[in-house]
């Protein structure tokens, strides 16, 4: 699978449901003494589950009460030689320790963490609760995951801006903050925005693809071919399909931005109150244009604040207003053809409920 040519480490990222094989019977008896307890461990617990070395004991009910998978599991009678360890059936996974461990603690221990906008998740969090959602088949964890990606990738070009997406991708990284979808309840980077596109293609996230891509696009192109690191260690790669799809998106996005200025090419506006003023304004801003490089920039989509920060000179009122105006209407041309732009096929309403409302498997 294309997502996980680097997720070898710590992320084993398994395309399959989980099968027999994650479940392997091992000899009975020794387990307390050969694993470390994990982070949650009832001792009144009715099931161990157990990644590498280190297992959780947690209860059946609880499993089963969100997990059509273990509900399956649990009702079908064990083989006398199973696994076990202080009385309790033992399930071997093939997930990583922080993963599971997420899976885990949203289900037992910290539900109001996971699922309440106060509390803002990372992107690994986030990561774990899509993809163990969709391998354990638990619904509520999943949606979870897909809103909050949502928030940072959306459908509606307003909602992007409100994210606060648009905010600092012309910024030099240096001065990135933290948190880049600042008004989102997700810790995103837009380093993220690989993993998102890929885990968008396994799992069928198609709405989430525009703005990922659009993201995407604004890194230089040796950063797009080489990939970038989550911050639990995974390299993350564009296919080469999508790479190139992100490669032509980025020429195109330029183009764009040569667009939403074209305005400053205009003669003043009929209401002008200071032609003269108007006009040199014009000329000035357009040679900070040249002189800043703008138009190597791929950024089409930052607000019309750019008007009077970016281009400093001042018009009059009426030349302000229309000049916003024009740029706004280029920058939703701009939206509106983010799929043209990267190639992909036109937005499916009922195949996207489908996706939203989660209720298929992964393909
Ligand atoms: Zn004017």
């Amino acid at each position: 699978m294309e997502t996980s040519t680097t997720a070898t480490k710590k992320r084993r990222i398994d395309d399959e449901s989980p099968s027999a094989a994650d479940a392997s019977n091992g000899k009975s008896g020794t387990l307390k003494d050969t694993i470390e307890r994990g982070r949650l461990w009832f001792e009144d617990g009715s099931v161990i589950m157990v990644t590498g070395n280190v297992g959780f004991k947690v209860y059946k009910g609880i499993l089963s009460q969100h997990s059509d998978f273990f509900r399956d599991m649990f009702t079908l009678p064990q083989p006398p030689d199973s696994e076990t360890s202080e009385g309790c059936p033992v399930v071997r996974v093939s997930d990583s320790v922080e993963d599971l461990e997420d899976m885990l603690d949203a289900l037992y221990n910290s539900a109001s963490r996971y699922f309440s906008d106060d509390h803002i998740l990372t992107f690994e969090e986030i990561s774990a609760m899509l993809q163990l959602g969709y391998k354990y088949q638990i619904e509520h964890l999943r949606h979870e995951a897909i809103r909050r990606l949502k928030q940072c990738f959306p459908e509606a070009l307003d909602d992007f801006v409100f994210s606060g997406t648009h905010a600092d991708l012309l910024t030099p990284s240096t001065a990135i903050p933290h948190r880049e979808f600042p008004r989102s309840s997700t810790d995103l980077l837009l380093d993220d925005s690989i993993a998102t596109i890929n885990l968008s293609r396994t799992y069928g996230l198609d709405f989430l693809l525009p703005a990922a891509f659009y993201v995407c696009a604004q890194y230089d192109e040796k950063t797009i071919v080489d990939g970038l690191r989550d911050a639990r260690g995974v390299l993350w790669k564009l296919s080469e399909e999508d790479l190139k799809r992100c490669l032509n998106g980025k020429t195109e996005t330029r183009k764009a931005v040569r667009r939403s200025l074209q305005w400053l090419h205009s003669s003043p506006s009929e209401e002008c109150t200071s032609r003269k003023r108007c006009q040199e304004a014009s000329q000035r801003n357009l040679l900070q244009v040249w002189e800043k490089n703008y138009l190597d920039f791929s950024d089409a989509l930052l607000d019309n604040s750019r008007i009077g920060r970016e281009l400093p000179h001042r018009y009059c009122e009426s030349c302000t207003r229309r000049a916003k105006q024009l740029y706004d209407e280029e920058r939703s041309v701009t939206w509106n053809k983010l799929r043209e732009y990267f190639d992909l096929p036109p937005a499916t309403p009922v195949v996207e409920e489908e996706g939203r409302d989660d209720a298929s498997n992964p393909p």
